[in-house]
């Protein structure tokens, strides 16, 4: 039986994200991150380097843009009239959202520019196009349970967070 980092698993640990020499998420000062392996819990590019790992060990793992949160997109912007909003949303650029896709999938946004009655959507995700710079530290390794393998993510200290 091999001691490392295994699909089914739920793994806990810390870690930090940096990107362009800054941090922008951290689990410092916080519960430590779970997640269930091999369900996308986590960005694929950053579980593919942890599968080796075991419990205490540490490591700087470097995510491009490609395995991380995708290129930047200069086409994956859309106008949308500003009555396509809620009346009582404070559209203004900046303002982070999430809209569904015309299959009704959930996709994020956030608004550009606002010019008028038009308003400039941009679906790139925040670090898209970025290297991201992570240190992680297992913690714990666990066999996942029934449910958290038929749910597909982690049930923290039993707790449901759906
Ligand atoms: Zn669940």
């Amino acid at each position: 039986m091999s001691d490392t980092i295994q699909e089914g698993q739920v793994v806990s640990m810390e870690y930090s994200l940096q990107v362009d020499g800054k941090v922008v998420d951290s689990s410092d000062g916080d519960e430590p991150l779970e997640f269930l392996v091999g369900f996308d819990n986590i960005i694929e590019g950053l579980e593919d380097e942890m599968l080796s790992m075991k419990v205490g060990e540490s490591k700087k793992v470097i995510v491009s843009p490609e395995d991380g949160y995708g290129e930047y997109d200069d086409e994956a912007f859309m106008d949308v009239p500003r009555s396509e909003f809620p009346a009582d949303m404070p559209v203004k650029p900046g303002l982070e959202m999430e809209v569904t896709d015309e299959e009704g999938n959930p996709m994020y946004a956030r608004i550009e520019a606002v010019k008028g009655d038009q308003i400039t959507l941009n679906f790139n995700h925040p670090l898209a196009g970025k290297e991201l710079h992570f240190s992680v530290k297992v913690l714990s390794i666990r066999d996942a349970t029934e449910e958290e393998l038929e749910h597909g993510h982690a049930h923290t200290n039993g707790g449901h967070h759906h």
